[in-house]
């Protein structure tokens, strides 16, 4: 099989389950483009009126899930600072991988700066490293129930506490390509529970929500000098625990992608990269497994690095990756 890659932004055609392509274009970039005719000003106008008209709870205006990043961060200082949001229940799923400084900072500072109730998702321990221990065993996805869980839980929450407004952050299948339109309301949207996502009303870039986000307090790895990261491009985005990150690593020998190749395309499609300079960033880190995170995954799953590392080989597409004399997986076009 022949790796081909966008046009546009360079990423990896033909691999990512949904993304699409038309004449060599991603649906990604095909997306990008369009929200250029979208009506962002309007969009927010609307949420604001929206939010005043479905005033149903005494106690809350809306639910928000967090998981304490600087999407979060961004998300909750907008709904507060434009859409007149008095008070929010936030609900965050924590994970039992080693926490960082900087996500224990970030997820306070949000608590703290607005004043916010928040409620802790906290699965039995055994139980949550089996589930991962079972989708890293029959599909090297090892965070496939806990994701489930991430958008499945606050949903249930908002029902308990009669909050009809839930919001989500970015559209993940519009700005990954698998959906055509930038949907305000999220599928699982009813009568009695409108779900939407802030990444509709105000267009999603990581760079946008990390400076509104730094703007009120939120901090990166290099803030607390901790967890020098291999095989990234940045210290701002997936810092909140060290092995979550090897849930996102293990993409890479299934799809020949990995956390490098999404962060760096869309930095060409946001205009922070040239097409060459994330060319050469993919080629030089995004094979990199982090030792540290590594580490921290499978001893809190309760697995050996040798059979992360069995599992790693019996998944990797051998149409898209081959062992280097080192014996890591790169991608076949890369070596
Ligand atoms: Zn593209």
């Amino acid at each position: 099989m022949e790796i081909r890659l966008c046009s546009k932004c360079g990423f990896i055609l033909g691999t990512r389950p949904n993304l699409k392509e038309v004449d060599g274009v991603c649906s990604a970039c095909i997306n990008h483009e369009k929200k250029k005719s979208i009506d962002f000003e309007q969009r927010k106008k609307w949420l604001t009126s929206f939010i005043k008209d479905n005033k149903t709870n005494e106690k809350y205006d809306a639910l928000v899930a967090v998981s304490g990043g600087k999407d979060s961060t961004a998300i909750i200082r907008r709904l507060f600072e434009n859409h007149g949001v008095k008070k929010l229940l936030l609900v965050h799923m924590t994970d039992e991988f080693t926490k960082t400084k900087a996500g224990i900072h970030n997820l306070n500072n949000i608590i703290e700066k607005f004043n916010c109730d928040l409620i802790t998702v906290r699965f039995n321990p055994a139980e949550l490293a089996a589930h991962m221990k079972n989708d890293l065993t029959d599909s090297l996805n090892p965070l496939k129930w806990f994701e489930a869980q991430i958008y499945k839980k606050p949903l249930e929450i908002a029902k308990q506490n009669n909050i009809k407004l839930v919001f989500y952050g970015e559209n993940a299948e519009f700005e990954y390509g698998s959906s055509e339109t930038l949907e305000i309301f999220h599928p699982a949207t009813t009568d009695d529970l409108k779900v939407i996502y802030l990444g509709a009303i105000w267009p999603y870039s990581a760079q946008d929500s990390l400076q509104a986000a730094k703007e009120i307090g939120f901090l990166d790895l290099d803030d607390f000098n901790e967890w020098q990261r291999q095989g990234q491009l940045e210290n701002y985005s997936q810092i909140d625990s060290i092995g979550y990150y090897m849930g996102i690593w293990t993409k890479f020998v299934k799809f020949g992608f990995g956390r490098v190749t999404d962060m760096a395309c869309r930095f060409v499609r946001d205009g922070y990269l040239t097409y060459d300079q994330a060319q050469e960033l993919i080629s030089e880190r995004d094979y990199i497994c982090d030792p540290e995170s590594k580490q921290d995954f499978c001893r809190t799953i309760g697995i050996t690095e040798e059979y992360f590392m069995q599992m790693v080989d019996k998944f990797a597409n051998h149409d898209l990756v081959v062992k280097d004399i080192n014996g890591n997986w790169r991608r076949k076009d890369l070596i």
